[in-house]
């Protein structure tokens, strides 16, 4: 008995210090509806980067950003991950899909949008949560560190919003 509150005890402790990071990923990239033509692929390895996003409105889904950019001649949604005020993560693209989220910079970087809009209020502690959670799984999934990047700091737009703050990721 003794030992087994031990292993309680040793996994809690694991879990607090943040070293087990539990994050659960819906991948609904087959379900969403799509446009003309498809997005160019690239591999894993040509990955350097992730750009955070806001969607600048309050009541986005990712089919509604789909139907969006489709709308725009797009082949489909623009981000690879969209994290919902209730911190839900879908992944919307794969990583090797080569969407357009960050102009010239979309080959080398994977974008991760937040629904909400950033400017009138901040992300929710469970979209921050999230939000790291997808940031250490990318980084996983490809194998080495990425640069963190607002997509303001590689375009003139506010997004990801004036009250995303990057420094608490
Ligand atoms: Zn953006």
């Amino acid at each position: 008995m003794k030992r087994v509150w031990w292993i309680v005890a040793a996994l809690t402790a694991l879990a607090i210090g943040g070293t087990m990071t539990t994050i659960k990923i819906d991948n609904i990239v087959a379900s969403l509806p799509k446009g003309k033509g498809a997005y160019k692929r690239r591999t894993l390895s040509s990955i350097t980067g992730i750009v955070v996003h806001h969607s600048a409105a309050d009541s986005g889904t990712p089919t509604a950003i789909a139907n969006y950019h489709i709308s725009r001649g797009w082949p489909g949604i623009g981000y690879h991950f969209v994290i919902s005020h209730d911190g839900t993560v879908n992944q919307t693209n794969d990583l090797e899909s080569i969407s357009y989220h960050v102009g010239y910079y979309n080959t080398t970087y994977v974008g991760i949008c937040l629904i909400g809009h950033l400017s009138k209020h901040p992300p929710t502690p469970q979209q921050m949560d999230s939000l790291r959670g997808v940031i250490k799984h990318v980084k996983s999934v490809v194998g080495k560190d990425l640069v963190l990047k607002g997509h303001r700091d590689l375009a003139a737009t506010e997004c990801p919003g004036k009250m995303m703050d990057l420094k608490k990721l």
